[in-house]
């Protein structure tokens, strides 16, 4: 046990706390500091530096001075940096993983897996690198050629949320240093060891200098506004809630810049009668149980048709029972704690409310007392439209279960939402998946899957779920440019 603790805390402590700003680390100009809490303990794991607005601007004049010199970089470079920031992921995995665990308190086997999620958007972009290409045509009345070519966007500002402490950090920098732009970075204040430690990673493989910036602060609005307001950085990529992320889209509007918004979820998970109940329930676990509910792809609300829908309810609960809760770091561990006592305390209200209006508890459906901020594993039935986590994202290991008798009622229950990020499809009928997948409101589909993430894939939303796409062939193109060149040709 006592090895144990002391391996946590060499992991933690060897990660730098200071902002790293221009390839150097240093602490907050006020010398301040934030703490970072374990949520399966309370305990404050590390103190790290509390940048205020001048730091940002700071960060912003590296990434603003280190453009021109990045953007001349050779692909085939920038493509080895990501390549060998990949490596390094691969091989420090363990560490990362339990470090993430810790600050976040997600069960390792996830960390580990987000680890390795997050590495791939490095390999993934090391390959997209090396492909950015343009174009080049005849005008169509003969006279003249049409040169297209691709430039990057210049300085971005990046903004992660605390869910996937890495790998939204990834799918945001990847791309970035493929496209030859320069970034400062903003973690989430309850996770920003795992990035910090990836900035560590991105100066060993090689990353020159003020191409990556990271400040973390207590206090993100006034150091965030002025950045983005100055007008040297021309792109603002966010990872968050649908709230914040329209404030920032005002506060863009000023400067006119590019925006990438990946924002909240509220996503329905299909059943219908020819399902395969067993390949639905695997499904369901997964698209509910992933990150212990707390991502934005989690299934918010079921919707099953009411010939299977009992015996769903039934097996869904019995296996959702069966999940060990407990720490993240310990062994068999699937059920981690909630990020806060907040987040707990949001999803015990939604379940009561959910009661208060006719929903019935299959399992779970309390608090548990006790250090760290748990919710145990809860399946509810009959729960009405009107309980607001069917408008709500739950983001906690809640799955409220409602039935439907018709193809078309199911459809119109999954698109009843300002929402649009991910929907879950099951049937076995070819014919149903492509009719149901064409009129679902939504940027992703998981069909007979519980899972869409994937590096090689274009994830983002519709309606209030974000605008943009991270990842796949066009993730690169958010941080790209097209210029074109009208050339004069005689015949
Ligand atoms: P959040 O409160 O919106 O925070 C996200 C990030 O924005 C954090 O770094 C936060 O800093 C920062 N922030 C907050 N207010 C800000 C402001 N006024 N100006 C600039 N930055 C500001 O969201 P969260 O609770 O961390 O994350 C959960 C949300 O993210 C959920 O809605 C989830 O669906 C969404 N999400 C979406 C995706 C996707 O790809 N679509 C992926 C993951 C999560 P602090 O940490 O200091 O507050």
């Amino acid at each position: 046990m006592l090895d144990e603790f002391a391996r946590e805390e060499k992991v933690v402590s060897s990660v730098p706390s200071g902002l790293f700003i221009g390839g150097a680390w240093r602490p907050a100009e006020t010398g301040a500091t934030f703490a970072v809490e374990d949520p399966s303990t309370g305990r404050v794991l590390a103190q790290v530096a509390d940048a205020s607005p001048a730091d940002g601007m700071q960060a912003l004049e590296a990434a603003a001075k280190a453009q021109a010199s990045w953007a001349a970089v050779p692909p085939r470079e920038r493509s080895d940096i990501l390549r060998r920031a990949y490596d390094l992921l691969l091989e420090r995995k363990e560490d990362l993983a339990l470090l993430m665990t810790l600050e976040m308190g997600k069960p390792l086997a996830e960390a580990r897996g987000e680890v390795v999620y997050a590495a791939e958007f490095f390999r993934w972009f090391s390959e997209e690198a090396v492909r950015i290409d343009g174009g080049f045509t005849t005008a169509p009345n003969g006279e003249g050629r049409l040169l297209m070519m691709k430039e990057p966007v210049g300085p971005c500002l990046l903004i992660t949320p605390w869910n996937f402490p890495m790998a939204m950090g990834t799918r945001k920098i990847g791309p970035a240093v493929a496209a030859g732009c320069t970034m400062v970075v903003k973690p989430a204040e309850q996770t920003p060891l795992s990035l910090l430690a990836l900035a560590g990673i991105m100066q060993e493989a090689g990353l020159p200098d003020g191409v990556l910036n990271v400040v973390t602060t207590s206090n993100p609005a006034p150091m965030m506004e002025p950045m983005i307001r100055d007008g040297r950085a021309r792109k603002l990529s966010f990872t968050g809630s649908t709230a914040v992320g329209r404030k920032l889209l005002e506060q863009c509007a000023d400067q006119v810049m590019r925006t990438s918004m990946e924002l909240g979820g509220n996503a329905p998970f299909l059943v219908f009668e020819d399902a395969d109940l067993d390949v639905a329930i695997e499904g369901a676990i997964q698209a509910k149980m992933r990150n212990i509910g707390e991502a934005c792809t989690a299934a918010n609300r079921f919707y099953v048709h009411s010939s299977v829908a009992d015996e769903f309810a039934r097996r869904l609960g019995e296996r959702m029972a069966a999940l060990p809760i407990g720490r993240g770091v310990e062994d068999g561990v699937v059920v981690g704690p909630l990020i806060d006592a907040a987040a707990r305390d949001k999803v015990a209200s939604l379940v009561d409310d959910a009661v208060r209006r006719g929903a019935e508890v299959v399992v779970g459906g309390a608090s548990l007392d006790g250090e760290g901020y748990y919710y145990p594993p809860t399946v509810l039935t009959n729960v009405p439209e009107d309980a607001v986590m069917r408008h709500e994202e739950i983001f906690g290991p809640v799955a409220p279960i409602a039935t439907f008798e018709t193809e078309e009622e199911a459809i119109a229950a999954a698109n009843d939402t300002d929402f649009g990020l991910a929907c879950y499809v099951f049937t076995r009928d070819l014919d149903r998946a492509f009719r149901v997948c064409e009129r679902l409101e939504t940027g992703m589909i998981g069909l007979n899957q519980g899972m869409v993430s994937n590096p090689a894939a274009p994830f983002g939303g519709v309606k209030h779920s974000g605008l943009g796409r991270e990842g796949g062939r066009v993730g690169i193109e958010e941080f790209l440019e097209t210029k074109y060149v009208a050339i004069a040709t005689k015949s």
